[in-house]
C-alpha cells in the first residue's frame, strides 16, 4: 500500500485491502488487548515483541484458526495449523508424511509449481521407497489447460496431489477432483476465492502471500484421522512431521507471529465483504473484465484456455504483434503500463508474456483502469 493511484498486479507477495494494512501497522506500533488494531486497550507492546506463549498473542493464533474454520468452511475435524517454510516446505512434508514403499504418490502437473512438488516426491522417494506418479500433464502444451484425470489411479495410490490454482500459466480447476484416492491440494493462489470445494480436500495447503497475508506463513489443514493412520515417520525429523506440530497446538517453535496476525485480519476482511462467496462475485467480474478484453483483441492473446482459466492470474501474450516484434512490444507495454501506474505485470519469466494477478483484495476499479489502458494501447499501436 504505497502511494495512491498505483494498482498492484503482483503475483506475491501480493495485494492485501488498506484497512488490513492500516491494522497490521498499528499492531506493529503496538498491540491492542483484543488483537484488533482499531479497538482495545493498547497492551503497550509492540505484536513483535511479545511472546509466543502469552496470552494476547493465544487470542491471536486461535482467533485465526477460528476463522480459517468459519470464514474457509474448512470443517472441525480439521486440524489447522500456520507453519513456516512457504508452500514449497509441503512438497517435501507431504511425501516424508504419508508416502511409504509399496505406495504411489499421485501427481496431476498443472505448471511449475506441481513440478516442484513432483521433484520432492521423488527426491524423497530415494530414501521412502515410494513410487511417484504423474496421473495427468499439460505440460505438451506449455500447460495451457487443466487435463482430465484418467478413468482410475494406481492402485496402491496413496495421495492425489493436485494444484488448484497455476499462479504462472494461470489455469485454474474447476473444482476440487472427486476420486477415492484421498486428494491433497496446494491452494496457495485461489484459497478463498470462491467455493471449489476445497474443504473437501483430505490435506491442504497455501502460502499466505497470495491470498492470505504476508510471505512466512503456511496455512495447512488435514483431516485428523487420516494423518493419525499414516505409516511411520522413522528417519523423518521431529519438525517435520505434522504430529510434532499438532501435539503442540501449532507452538512446537515459534510460529509467524506478524504472519498470523495479518492472515487473521485478511480472513475478518472477506467474512466482512461477503465471505467466499462474495469474494467469487467480485473475482468473477474482474477475470471477466479481463478475459473479454482478451477474447475480442486482435493484439492480445490469452494464455489458458477456456474452461480451465484462472479467475486470480490472468497471463496473456502479445502474440498479435507483427512477425518477430512481440518481445519489443511486451517490453514496451510494460513499460509503459508501469509508467502509467499499473505495477507488476511482467509475465513470470518461464511463461512469458504479461500476467494480472488480481487476487481478492485487487479491486474492480484497477482491473477496469486496465482494461481501459490495453485497448488505448493496442488503438494507438
Ligand atoms: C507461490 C506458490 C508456491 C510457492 O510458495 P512459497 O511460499 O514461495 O514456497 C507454491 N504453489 C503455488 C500454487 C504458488 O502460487
Amino acid at each position: 500500500m504505497a502511494a495512491s493511484q498505483i494498482f498492484n498486479f503482483s503475483a506475491g507477495p501480493a495485494i492485501l485491502p488498506p484497512e488490513v494494512f492500516e491494522r497490521a501497522a498499528s499492531s506493529v506500533l503496538e498491540l491492542r488487548s483484543n488483537a484488533h488494531a482499531r479497538d482495545g486497550e493498547g497492551i503497550g507492546l509492540s505484536l513483535l515483541e511479545i511472546s509466543h506463549r502469552s496470552k494476547d498473542f493465544d487470542a491471536i493464533h486461535t482467533g485465526a484458526i477460528a476463522l480459517v474454520h468459519e470464514v474457509l468452511g474448512i470443517p472441525d475435524s480439521c486440524e489447522v495449523l500456520l507453519l513456516q517454510g512457504g508452500a514449497s516446505l509441503q512438497f517435501g512434508m507431504i511425501p516424508l508424511n504419508f508416502a511409504a514403499a509399496g505406495r504411489t504418490a499421485c501427481y496431476v502437473d498443472t505448471g511449475s509449481w506441481s513440478a516442484n512438488a513432483i521433484k520432492e516426491s521423488k527426491v524423497v522417494a530415494e530414501t521412502r521407497g515410494h513410487e511417484t506418479a504423474v496421473v495427468a500433464s499439460s505440460k505438451s502444451s506449455s500447460y495451457d489447460h487443466i487435463p482430465a484425470l484418467p478413468a482410475s489411479l494406481p492402485e496402491q495410490a496413496c495421495y492425489l496431489h493436485v494444484t488448484s490454482n497455476n499462479t504462472i500459466f494461470g489455469t485454474e480447476w474447476e473444482s476440487l477432483p472427486e476420486v477415492d484416492t484421498p486428494v491433497i491440494v496446494d491452494a496457495s493462489s485461489n484459497i478463498g476465492s470462491r467455493p471449489m470445494g476445497l474443504e473437501r480436500a483430505t490435506f491442504g495447503y497455501a502460502g499466505a502471500q497470495k491470498n492470505l497475508g504476508p510471505s512466512g506463513v503456511t496455512l495447512v489443514w488435514y483431516q485428523r484421522e487420516w494423518v493419525a493412520a499414516q505409516p511411520p515417520q522413522a528417519g523423518v525429523p521431529m519438525i517435520l512431521r505434522y504430529k510434532t506440530h499438532a501435539d503442540k497446538g501449532g507452538l512446537y517453535n515459534t510460529p509467524n507471529t506478524f504472519g498470523a496476525l495479518v492472515l487473521k485480519l485478511m480472513l475478518e476482511w472477506v467474512r466482512d465483504n461477503g465471505g467466499v462467496a462474495g469474494m467469487a462475485t467480485r473475482n468473477q467480474a474482474k477475470a471477466d473484465a479481463l478475459y473479454t478484453l482478451l477474447d475480442s483483441s486482435s493484439l492480445y492473446t490469452p494464455l489458458a484456455k477456456s474452461g480451465s482459466r484462472s479467475r486470480m492470474n490472468v497471463v496473456w501474450r502479445l502474440g498479435g504483434a507483427p512477425s518477430g516484434q512481440e518481445d519489443a512490444l511486451t517490453k514496451r507495454f510494460v513499460k509503459e503500463a508501469t509508467a502509467a501506474g499499473f505495477s507488476g505485470l511482467q509475465g513470470h519469466r518461464s511463461a512469458g508474456g504479461c500476467r494480472a494477478s488480481i487476487y481478492n483484495a485487487f479491486p474492480l476499479a484497477g482491473v477496469t483502469a486496465l482494461c481501459e489502458f490495453m485497448q488505448e494501447f493496442e488503438r494507438k499501436g
